[in-house]
């Protein structure tokens, strides 16, 4: 069955990464839903022991769905180096470790470069947005976004990886982009794409 959600619906946004939450607030704006924020609601974070992003996506939806009896969406991303097969990957935020310091996080992937006698890499992020309802019902959507890393970083809008980060065909990193050009070429924007698409927010009802 395909979620509908009509206009003025609440929605929780599972995440306490005020990053992420600023740009999915940005996302929903124009679609008449109320998004609250799992963080104000005082919900906790489920342990991430799925394998990949959507998996992780899904159990952060339902716990939010569950504790809140509102539809959850969730967002479980992060930045995958090629030439470090694919990490930090679902790793993206332990890589910063417990302070949450991306400086720490861009220095390994960084270091671990350098090992292999490299000073970029290829690099994606990808984004696997879930919404699920109370019910335990659920839709999962994926968008990557494809790029070069650069150091040392560059920019102070964003979060996390986006200072090393430029997409293909852009020469800025995506934390120097005004916000809204990175909203709309995101891998984050790419998953909302294809969850508008499946016509979740009914703007009829
Ligand atoms: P998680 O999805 O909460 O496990 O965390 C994903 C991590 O990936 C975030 O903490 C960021 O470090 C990184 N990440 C995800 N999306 C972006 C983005 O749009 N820009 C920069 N870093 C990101």
């Amino acid at each position: 069955m395909t979620i509908r959600l009509p206009r003025g619906a609440t929605l929780v946004v599972a995440s306490h990464n005020q990053g992420k939450v600023r740009e999915i607030r940005a996302l929903l704006g124009p679609h008449g839903i109320h998004p609250v924020s799992a963080g104000d609601l005082g919900l906790s974070e489920p342990d991430e022991t799925g394998d990949s992003f959507a998996a992780n996506a899904e159990l952060k939806a339902h716990a939010a769905a569950v504790a809140s009896k509102h539809a959850a969406l969730s967002d479980d991303s992060g930045l995958c180096v090629e030439a470090l097969e694919g990490a930090p990957g679902i790793h993206s935020a332990r890589w910063a470790g417990p302070t949450k310091d991306f400086r720490i996080a861009i220095t390994r992937i960084h270091d671990e470069l350098r090992h292999k006698g490299l000073t970029t890499s290829k690099a994606h992020f990808v984004c696997a947005l879930c919404i699920a309802l109370p019910s335990g019902e659920s839709q999962t959507f994926v968008g990557e976004v494809h790029g070069t890393l650069t150091f040392p970083p560059r920019g102070d809008h964003g979060f996390g990886y986006d200072p090393i980060f430029i997409a293909d065909g852009m020469d800025q990193t995506f934390a120097e982009m005004d916000p809204a050009a990175k909203h709309a070429m995101s891998h984050r924007a790419k998953a909302f794409e294809k969850l508008l698409h499946s016509h979740i927010f009914d703007e009829s009802l």
